[in-house]
């Protein structure tokens, strides 16, 4: 069958339905088509390794698609884009014209090269539920990776009553993107709140059976689980683009106005590549705000407005009862320089590369992020002197 569309866009995701409510609040009689494999409409990801094990309120997580008027398909795949008729062809045969396009896939979870069927690339809210199934007093979770994901859903699992180990190759938690002091310091207060923490240690090989998982570790042990739940990053969702013949290289390339070397065709969200004059470079991010904002503008572009994407997005977490928000690049290879209120409790690290600020890291510090955007984007030059007392800012 075909369809045609004004706007198609392919990702049910965050981004998605972000240039979806901007489509439509520039165009009102646009017809917008949306293409999802999940088969779930959009919904909000964060919650899933945080909000979602405190209070179970699954209904606050979906977005609000509806208002967009959007002919959303659901458990459809796109698998190929044809540039030259405008038109993308999906895994059940349909053909979708369009006019514009915005890919908006997303990213896929990286996976243990041995790992058994059963273990949980938490990506999803399909794995969500299928996690909450083993979740209860006492349950044997192992989390694979020490990073966001793995931090999260870790600190989740502990605050459920579950005995959770933690395995990860670095020597402490956060290690590439916090100073050594703090990566350690969290690393330790995971320990108190009852997280068996392995730094340094890899899955060699892992096996599920009715059980639960074996797990064969690099120190030569053995691990049970009555879950595996890994969080290895995630690889972004080129394919298509790349097949097509637009420009990728770790993401879709888009210049400020989001569109990718094909004008008809935006990119947006986790899987785009794109200019941050304030950095000095292109990024590709994997952030709630990133995705939100990016899609929005794009939208618009999509819709013919002048939208360029001139932000900075910031990502945010939450830990036990620790919580920040980061701006810029957090890489624990830079120059960094703390400033503690109440040591690894409270404070500011900032992160300097070449005199110029490039991160900041907002430790339960509130109401920072836009100064802290003022701060990179300041020519400087900064050092470890002069940065000191620059945030927090007056309101
Ligand atoms: C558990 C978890 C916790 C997170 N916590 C935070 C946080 O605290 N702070 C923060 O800033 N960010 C967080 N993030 C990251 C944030 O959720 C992502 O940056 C955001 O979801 C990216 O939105 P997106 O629309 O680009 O991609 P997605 O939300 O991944 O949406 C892409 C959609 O496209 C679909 N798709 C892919 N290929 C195709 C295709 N060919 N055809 C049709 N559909 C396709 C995918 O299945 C997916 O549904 C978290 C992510 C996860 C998984």
């Amino acid at each position: 069958m075909q369809h045609a569309f004004d706007y198609l866009i392919i990702g049910a995701g965050m981004a998605g339905e972000a240039a979806a409510q901007a489509l439509r609040e520039a165009d009102a009689k646009a017809g917008i088509g949306m293409l999802g494999d999940e088969s779930h409409p959009p919904y909000d990801r964060p919650p899933l390794s945080k909000k979602l094990w405190k209070d179970g309120e699954e209904a606050d997580i979906w977005r609000p698609i509806d208002k967009a008027r959007a002919d959303v398909q659901l458990s459809r795949r796109a698998t190929k884009i044809d540039r030259a008729a405008h038109a993308v062809h999906d895994d059940k045969g349909d053909t979708w014209k369009y006019r514009k396009l915005l890919i908006a896939t997303g990213g896929t979870p990286r996976k243990l090269p041995s790992g058994g069927g059963d273990f949980i690339y938490y990506r999803t809210f399909d794995d969500y539920q299928r996690l909450r199934r083993s979740v209860k007093p006492g349950a044997r979770i192992a989390v694979v990776g020490g990073g966001f994901i793995g931090s999260e859903i870790a600190a989740a699992m502990a605050m459920n009553d579950c005995k959770v180990t933690m395995l990860f190759p670095d020597d402490a938690i956060g290690a590439r993107v916090y100073p050594e002091s703090l990566a350690d310091a969290v690393t330790a207060y995971y320990r108190e709140k009852g997280v068996d923490v392995r730094a340094g240690i890899t899955v060699e090989s892992g096996s599920s059976t009715a059980q639960g998982a074996q797990l064969k570790l690099s120190d030569g042990s053995t691990l049970a689980a009555d879950a595996v739940v890994a969080g290895l990053g995630i690889t972004p969702n080129v394919q298509l683009a790349e097949a097509a013949g637009l420009k990728v290289d770790n993401g879709i390339i888009v210049n400020e106005h989001l569109q990718t070397s094909d004008p008809d065709i935006h990119a947006a969200g986790d899987v785009a590549s794109f200019p941050a004059p304030a950095l000095g470079k292109r990024i590709r991010v994997e952030h709630e705000n990133a995705a939100i904002t990016m899609g929005a503008r794009a939208g618009k572009c999509m819709a013919g407005l002048d939208a360029p994407y001139d932000e900075l997005p910031f990502f945010y977490s939450d830990l036990f009862d620790l919580g920040y928000e980061a701006v810029g690049t957090l890489d624990s290879r830079l120059e960094t320089v703390e400033q503690w209120v109440t040591p690894f409790r409270e404070g500011v690290v900032y992160y300097l590369d070449a005199g110029r600020v490039r991160g900041v890291l907002l430790w339960n510090t509130w109401g920072q992020v836009d100064a802290a955007r003022d701060l990179i984007a300041s020519p400087g030059p900064f050092d470890a002197e002069n940065v000191r007392g620059r945030l927090p800012a007056q309101a």
